[in-house]
């Protein structure tokens, strides 16, 4: 089959003929329709610190993918929750059931998670095979929406964790693509305000698209005191930091309420200066760090909200590129002129 091969260690990708993966006991053996990429894919490409540090090349490159289920190991079957033919996505951590935040319905930083198109081959090929229990039947969700369900569930995560978006106010922080999903989910999930800043103007657009009622450009807003002008002079309920630039977390922490919430999915490349006792402990804000997506919670709200209609993550969708032209989808996501890149595999 081909795939998108990272063969060693340094910048780029390769499409190689590979052999179709094996089919373990326990299995799903998934014909891929449509791949994600990703900013991962992207620090994989250029081979970056945290790339060089992870990844044991080769391996084949993503994450995010839906596809038609070609085969299932005997365990798989006799299971009956799965059948040849079905159209699925899949949750890409791959976690251990058995450390201590996996028992305690945290496996989402299951201390042995290992990433598809990471830690071992990804979505970036003709076939990947998954664990079962890993495997999500779209049960008529389109593939091409299937295919950044993994993005998309960090938004939901994003947006959900803290439980009280009806009827709030919710700063988004950062508009790339899961920027932009989260723009939809708060929206989706009831708030009354969803506020949109990123620098980039053609994200602001995008972020319109998906619903924010005010875009707001640092470049030239004052974001805080918009956000504050907008609540009354309170701030907001919710800030969903996304972009990972220490501005940006600064602005979170003023642009949120007392007693508010800042839910972190932005990772920053380097420490940042907090001054604790003024913007969190006086404040009296809770933080959170999002990782990944809460094996299964996430998951069901999101398909709940895309069957029903209340969230659509298309308007985000801005390009798509056959497999061998990876080099083009990265760089136009390296040109920060794309929302979601997708590649058309089957
Ligand atoms: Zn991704
Ligand atoms: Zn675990």
């Amino acid at each position: 089959m081909r795939a998108l091969v990272k063969v060693s260690a340094g910048p780029g990708m390769e499409v190689r003929e590979v052999p179709i993966p094996s089919c373990g006991p326990s299995d799903a053996l998934i014909k891929v329709h449509y791949a994600g990429v990703c900013g991962t894919d992207l620090h994989i490409w250029e081979w970056d610190a945290w790339a060089a540090g992870r990844l044991k090349p080769p391996v084949t490159i993503g994450h995010e993918f839906a596809g038609e289920i070609v085969e299932l190991g005997p365990e798989a079957k006799a299971e009956g929750l799965l059948a040849i033919g079905d159209l699925v996505t899949a949750e890409g951590h791959i976690v251990c059931g058995h450390c201590l935040p996996c028992r305690t319905g945290d496996a989402h930083v299951c201390r042995r998670t290992r990433i598809i198109g990471v830690d071992r081959d990804g979505a970036f090929a003709e076939y990947i095979t998954m664990p079962a229990s890993n495997v999500m039947k779209l049960d008529g969700i389109p593939p091409e929406i299937g295919a950044i369900m993994d993005p998309m569930g960090n938004a939901v995560h994003t947006v959900l964790e803290g439980g009280n978006v009806p009827g709030s106010a919710v700063l988004v922080l950062g508009c790339g693509p899961i920027g932009c999903f989260a723009v939809g989910v708060a929206r989706a999930a009831g708030a009354s305000l969803v506020i949109a800043s990123d620098y980039n103007p053609m994200r602001l657009e995008l972020a319109r698209k998906m619903g924010a009622h005010v875009t707001l450009n640092p470049g030239s807003d004052d974001v805080v005191a918009k956000c504050r002008e907008l609540t009354g002079g309170e701030g907001v309920d919710l800030v969903c930091e996304m972009s990972g630039h220490p501005a940006g977390h600064q602005t979170a922490f003023s642009a949120a309420r007392l007693g508010g919430r800042v839910n972190f999915l932005g990772t920053p490349a380097k420490t940042t200066d907090v001054n604790f006792a003024r913007d969190v402990i006086f404040k009296g804000l809770t933080l959170y760090g999002v990782t990944g997506r809460r094996m299964y919670d996430t998951w069901q709200q999101m398909f709940r909200l895309l069957r029903a209609g209340q969230l659509d993550p298309r308007p985000t969708v801005t390009h798509r590129f056959p497999l061998e032209r990876i080099a083009d989808a990265i760089q136009v996501i390296k040109e920060g002129q794309a929302g979601k890149v997708i590649l058309e595999i089957a």
